[in-house]
């Protein structure tokens, strides 16, 4: 029987980054990239156009697509919360565009300006926009597990973006537990109840953050509910600015090392992604949450 596949999406050098507070120079994310392309992922966020002064870590995102001008060894997206930063990222050549919107109004109005139901009217001329300039995009929903300025999300609220942003269908929906704190019987439930009500076509990505040790098993659940892309961060950083010194993204490598050991498909090559895991924390100068790339993959 032909292996599963399992598509992981890299965010090292957008979520993985943003947090840090060391500053990691263009030339650095750039050769970060090419090992991410190297180790076999197809599509990576290379960086975000937001307001430079909330997120220094990437003020210089119009520099890495140019850098990555050209290239079609894989697809660099491109994360913007507003139209906005959908235009600066157009005029600086990318291809594919994650657009963010929230579940909770608290992370809402800090991160994206506004209550969610404010943010969601823009959402039909930003899909329509982008695919005038042919420019694939897609949309998630942050703080979907829970927030950290209103605690508890109702799985109602998850329920009605989707619904939102279904009305103009984005090619790809993910999920995002912003501040990790989903217990795999949370992904069964909110990815159900999104597919339920997913216009027919939209694939379901899944975005864990291993704040709290349950990133893997939420990986897992994800799976078991259908969701066939998952977001990873090489050497699992990415920490949360609201849980200061916590774990970050769920680690890529790790997700490699147990899917395929699970007989899946990831069409990464796990030396390559340790190998990178590695890199970046040479480049940031301390240890990394990830356990493949301390450990080793599974013994000859
Ligand atoms: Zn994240």
């Amino acid at each position: 029987m032909a292996k599963r596949k399992l598509e992981i999406v890299e965010v090292s050098p957008r979520d993985g980054l943003q947090n840090e507070a060391e500053m990691v120079d263009t030339a650095t994310k750039l050769e970060l990239v090419t090992r991410i392309t190297a180790a076999g992922f197809k599509r990576l966020e290379a960086g975000s156009f937001v307001n430079p002064k909330k997120v220094p870590q990437m003020a210089d995102t119009p520099e890495v697509f140019e850098g990555l001008r050209g290239r079609s060894d894989a697809t660099f997206i491109a994360l913007a919360l507003n139209p906005k930063g959908v235009e600066r990222a157009i005029a600086a050549g990318a291809k594919e565009v994650n657009y963010v919107f929230c579940a909770s109004d608290g992370f809402s109005i800090r991160n994206n300006g506004a209550p969610v139901a404010e943010t969601l009217k823009v959402w039909p001329d930003v899909v329509a926009r982008a695919k005038a300039a042919d420019v694939r995009i897609s949309a998630t929903i942050s703080t979907a597990f829970g927030c950290p300025f209103d605690g508890e999300v109702p799985v109602a609220n998850v329920v009605r973006a989707a619904e939102e942003i279904g009305r103009a269908p984005p090619f790809e929906l993910a999920l995002a537990d912003t501040i990790g704190v989903a217990a795999p019987s949370d992904v069964t439930e909110r990815f159900g109840a999104v597919g339920a009500v997913a216009p027919p076509g939209v694939q379901l990505r899944a975005h864990f953050h291993n704040t709290r040790n349950t990133a893997l098993a939420n990986a897992v659940a994800a799976v078991d509910a259908g969701v066939t892309i998952l977001d990873g961060s090489l050497a699992g950083i990415g920490g949360c600015p609201f849980a200061p010194g916590a774990a970050g993204n769920v680690p890529s490598e790790d997700l490699v090392y147990m899917f395929e050991r699970m007989g899946y498909d990831t069409g990464i090559d796990l030396d390559a992604a340790i190998e990178t895991a590695r890199f970046i924390g040479k480049a940031l100068g301390k240890a990394t949450p990830g356990m493949v790339s301390k450990a080793g993959k599974f013994p000859k």
